[in-house]
Formats: structure tokens, sequence, C-alpha cells
């Protein structure tokens, strides 16, 4: 079935899509690339950076990010640790985790208002095909890293509540509680 543009939305926990584990990309078409550039103008609307497919309502298996460079982070760096735009990622598969695990602070434009520590291991490589079918593999280190975690996450349904560590999760329970009376489904 043909994919509305105009119609999607981000979704906001508790939405089930978002526990949903994506499915395989089989053919990068116009629609693909169609989808793509409109998730990258989404991300770029909600001021995030990053964007899951899931996160839009299609269980695809695809996401697009856009780390900025910034204090502390650089596209240029062995392993970077921004972009120097947007990419977008089809099928990813996440390997080689290394270093011990750094807590930081995350949010998710589908958890309005929350934000906590995660602990994700500093540098890991993916392998991913890109919207000209080519498979590529890449290692990133920083906040480029942790974004592809983040997003691959979403590609299998987990969020980063699933993952805060204890003291953010007791924080963030109310503001939990009142998305779930909100929602809308
Ligand atoms: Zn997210």
């Amino acid at each position: 079935m043909p994919v509305d543009l105009a119609s999607l939305r981000i979704q906001c926990y508790p939405a089930p899509m978002l526990r949903n584990k994506a499915a395989p990309i089989e053919n990068i078409t116009d629609e693909t690339r169609a989808v793509a550039d409109r998730m990258i103008q989404m991300m770029y609307d909600s001021e995030g950076i990053g964007l899951a497919a899931p996160q839009v309502g299609l269980s695809w298996r695809m996401f697009v990010v856009h780390v900025p460079e910034d204090e502390g982070r650089s596209p240029a760096t062995d392993p970077p640790s921004a972009t120097l735009g947007p990419e977008v990622y089809i099928n990813p598969i996440l390997t080689n985790p290394t270093g011990p695990v750094e807590p930081y602070e995350e949010g998710c434009l589908s958890l309005p208002d929350i934000r906590g520590q995660v602990q994700r291991p500093p540098n890991i490589t993916i392998t991913a095909t890109g919207l000209d079918g080519k498979q590529f593999t890449r290692t990133a280190s920083g906040l480029l890293a942790r974004c592809w975690q983040h997003e691959s996450d979403h590609l299998d349904g987990v969020l980063i509540i699933d993952r805060m560590m204890q003291m953010s999760r007791l924080k963030c329970r109310s503001a939990l509680r009142d998305l779930e009376r909100d929602f809308e489904g």
C-alpha cells in the first residue's frame, strides 16, 4: 500500500507501533527515498538528531540521523562523532561495541518531556544500506555512536525508558503516566 507522506506523524508513547519489531526493507524504491526525505524534514522540524521509521508509523528498518558538529564532536575525527549532513541507514546491523559503557542524558521525539541517563558503549560499528542501494560499514564514537544505538533500538521496539538508569526511571514515572493518560490511539 503506498505511503501517504502528508499523513506521516511522529508517534508518541504509548503508541503500539513503537513496540513492534520493524521489518527489513526488501527494495529501495522512489517511495523509500521520498519517505526518507520526509523523515529528515520531520527530524529537523522537531529539532531532533535522529528519527526511526517506526516513530512515523512505518514498520520499516530505516532511520535518519544528523548529528551536527559542535564543541567536542566532529565528523572529521577517526572515528567520527558527528555527521556532515543528514544520513539514511536501511536495514542497519550494529557490531563491535567497544569501551566501557558511559551514561549520557537522552531524549526521544516519541517521549516528549522525558529525558534520562542511558548507559551505552562509546564506540560501535554499523553495516547498513544507503538510499543508493550500496551497503557500507562505518565506525562511530561519541554522540553519533549513541544516536545509532538509540535509533537501532527503535527498530526492535526498544525505548530509552527500557534502558534508563534507576534514578532517571523513577524521575520520569509521572511524566510517563501523563503520556499514557493523554494517549489517543
Ligand atoms: Zn527515540
